[in-house]
């Protein structure tokens, strides 16, 4: 297996960066929020505070109305990228693993409908639990990335790189123009449809297929 963050020690030296989300890059998931599809990507960002372990038990915030799960694949930047072309941006990526990106959904309801930005509910303290990262030598944005989430043994999310609107190469030489993109920083590529709330005591089995199944459990 691997280790928390990296397969590799050459990778190992790497600082936790900030993760940069995009919201809506799958039709299905846009339309079971009942959102429209974006025109552009539509870009957040979770501090680096935000990244905790998917290998351990994790823990989600009490109290706050429904807490979702949004499996994502996650590629771990490990060059800079200011202002790249796609074929820079791709040749930047150092390793693929899953995150979950959680959601206080209710909180983001709320939000989106005050026009008021989502930090609050995408960026707090363990929101976003990582995998660790397989170290890629040669990234190839045109191979079909499959991953899922079991919920209780049930499945419960199923995405395919290919269904994502904006693909990865585009979307991170996109948001390598708003924001400088530094090794160490990690990029989650949008969630597919399935989302839906966690509860205390949940087993979860999440698999990059070809690559990795874990296995862990919200405490
Ligand atoms: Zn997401």
């Amino acid at each position: 297996m691997f280790e928390h963050r990296y397969t590799d020690n050459s990778l190992s030296g790497l600082m936790q960066g900030k993760i940069l989300c995009v919201g809506r890059n799958y039709a299905e998931h846009a339309k079971e929020l009942n959102n429209p599809l974006p025109q552009r990507p539509l870009i957040f960002i979770k501090p680096s505070t935000a990244a905790t372990s998917l290998l351990q038990p994790f823990q989600i915030p009490q109290n706050k109305g429904a807490v979702h799960h949004e499996l994502e694949l996650a590629l771990l930047i490990t060059r800079p990228l200011t202002r790249a072309s796609e074929e820079e941006a791709v040749a930047a990526v150092g390793g693929i693993g899953l995150a979950l990106d959680l959601t206080l959904r209710d909180v983001q309801d709320e939000l989106k409908q005050k026009g008021q930005p989502w930090e609050v509910a995408k960026a707090f303290d363990g929101s976003c639990p990582l995998s660790g990262f397989v170290k890629v030598e040669h990234f190839d944005a045109r191979r079909e990335e499959v991953f899922t989430l079991h919920r209780n043994g049930k499945l419960q999310q199923h995405g395919r790189s290919s269904d994502m609107i904006f693909k990865i190469p585009m979307l991170l030489s996109y948001m390598s123009h708003i924001f400088t993109l530094l090794p160490g920083d990690v990029v989650l590529t949008g969630t597919p449809a399935g989302v839906g709330p966690l509860q205390s005591g949940d087993e979860l089995r999440c698999s990059l297929e070809e690559r990795f199944t874990l296995e862990t459990r919200v405490l």
